[in-house]
């Protein structure tokens, strides 16, 4: 595997395959764009807008499809990272929220504490747990060809 050297300010191009036009992406986005821990649904056509499934789109450099590139990313890093991402935040969260939430709301009924866990589980799974991956991830994966 070669090692490329992109950088975040100068970004990676990637192609529409509807309008066949290329898009550069850099920065945030194209930090955010490569973490495969980092939800990501959809990017956008700087031709035809979007956001569109990642699926239509491949980097036009190697041709690989977004959704299969991040994929493969995540199979490249150490298991304890998969198992962050999908079990140990996640569960941080629901602790967290299961006790936060009541405390908080002066109200420890089932609903008020359930309700809270399911927050507490999200912000973790969605924001919070991704962001710490990107943190203590010795690996920049935009960097990854
Ligand atoms: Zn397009």
């Amino acid at each position: 595997m070669a090692k490329a050297s992109y950088t975040l300010r100068n970004g990676r191009v990637y192609v529409h395959e509807k309008c066949q036009q290329p898009t550069q992406v850099n920065g945030g986005d194209f930090e955010g764009l490569c973490n495969p821990f980092n939800l990501c649904l959809g990017t956008v056509c700087a031709h035809c807008g979007g956001p569109r499934a990642l699926r239509t789109f491949h980097w036009a450099d190697t041709g690989e499809q977004l959704d299969d590139y991040r994929r493969r990313l995540r199979t490249k890093v150490p298991p304890i990272y998969s198992w962050w991402y999908l079990w140990i935040s996640p569960l941080i969260g629901l602790i967290a929220g299961t006790i936060i939430g009541p405390l908080f709301l002066n109200n420890s009924s089932l609903p008020v504490a359930a309700g809270s866990a399911l927050v507490g589980t999200l912000i973790m799974y969605l924001i919070i747990g991704p962001k710490l991956l990107m943190l203590i991830a010795p690996k920049k994966y935009y960097q990854l060809r």
